[in-house]
């Protein structure tokens, strides 16, 4: 007994990761952290429910630093965003998708990666001719590549991050709606850009079993996305009976635990040789 006391005082005396005890993480250090190669990316797999085929990935960025440990992304991406390294960041995230898409190609795995933008990234017209330039150069279609936008409350050059979306659609890359029906993401967005994929939130995905407001408004989104001709993803699928419940409302794509966690590198290149294959 004494002994578990001990124990829990101990525990007690130990700093909590992220608290108090530990220095505040600056831009500086991120950007340090950028240019050590501390960031990396995992892969979650995402599938198209009518089927169960894998139909491509979304890129998520990972931080593990010496001085703070593994960094939560919403963390580090909003230190980004308010700090204007994410224009940075975002820079590395798509080089590093492209270079992935491009080895993977090679190895006659072709797949489609979606990678997340802060509508911050939107403000250089240069922007869609850069990265239609680069996916050029490594061989790649414009339509192996989702960008999944998420307003943030920064923004302010609206009427650029427009054409900029715009430029992008035409030429074949895909635009997704992220968090929708959450904070920013809202209906006028849907109205004004051309997105080709509406990704629900997963604070509705969760609920959605158990709770008839959540339900409804997964079933409204599913509804509208279709008549605007919109693909839905269903985000943070965790159980088969919610699988289920979403495949019979039509929900085109999935992704969440249940399926796979976001995978490393050689994770991912496994899976899709089993698909190949
Ligand atoms: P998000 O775009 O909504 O990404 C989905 C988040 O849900 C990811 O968290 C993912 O790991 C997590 N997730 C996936 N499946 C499940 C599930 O079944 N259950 C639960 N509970 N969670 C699940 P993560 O990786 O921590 O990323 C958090 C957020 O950080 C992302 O939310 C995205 O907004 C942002 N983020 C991550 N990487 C990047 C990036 O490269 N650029 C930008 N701009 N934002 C990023
Ligand atoms: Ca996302
Ligand atoms: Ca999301
Ligand atoms: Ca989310």
């Amino acid at each position: 007994f004494s002994r578990k006391i001990q124990q829990l005082l101990q525990v007690q005396l130990q700093p909590k990761a992220g608290t108090g005890n530990q220095p505040a993480i600056t831009a500086a250090d991120l950007v340090a952290a950028l240019q050590r190669n501390e960031l990396s990316l995992c892969y979650q797999p995402k599938y198209q429910l009518t089927d169960n085929k894998l139909v491509g990935f979304e890129a998520l960025a990972r931080w593990k630093s010496p001085l703070f440990g593994q960094v939560p992304p919403t963390v580090f991406i909003q230190l980004a965003e308010q700090s204007g390294v994410i224009d940075a960041l975002t820079d590395w995230v798509l080089a590093e998708v492209i270079a992935q898409l491009s080895r993977w190609s090679e190895q006659k795995l072709s797949t489609c990666v979606a990678v997340n933008l802060s509508l911050i990234n939107l403000q250089n017209i240069n922007f869609p001719a850069r990265l239609l330039h680069e996916l050029k150069c490594h061989q790649l279609q414009p339509q192996q590549l989702v960008l999944e936008l998420t307003e943030s409350a920064f923004m302010n050059e609206v009427v650029t991050a427009l054409d900029i979306l715009i430029r992008l659609r035409m030429n074949g890359i895909e635009l997704s709606i992220d968090d929708f029906g959450t904070g920013y993401s809202s209906l006028a967005q849907l109205q004004r850009i051309p997105f080709t994929e509406l990704k629900i939130d997963r604070r509705f995905i969760a609920n959605f079993l158990h709770e008839a407001e959540s339900q409804a408004i997964v079933e409204t989104c599913i509804n509208l996305a279709h008549k605007m001709h919109i693909r839905t993803v269903a985000e943070g699928v965790e159980t088969a009976e919610t699988l289920q419940a979403l495949q019979a409302i039509g929900c085109d794509y999935a992704q969440g635990y249940f399926f796979h966690p976001p995978l490393t590198v050689p994770q991912a290149t496994e899976l899709l040789k089993a698909v190949v294959l």
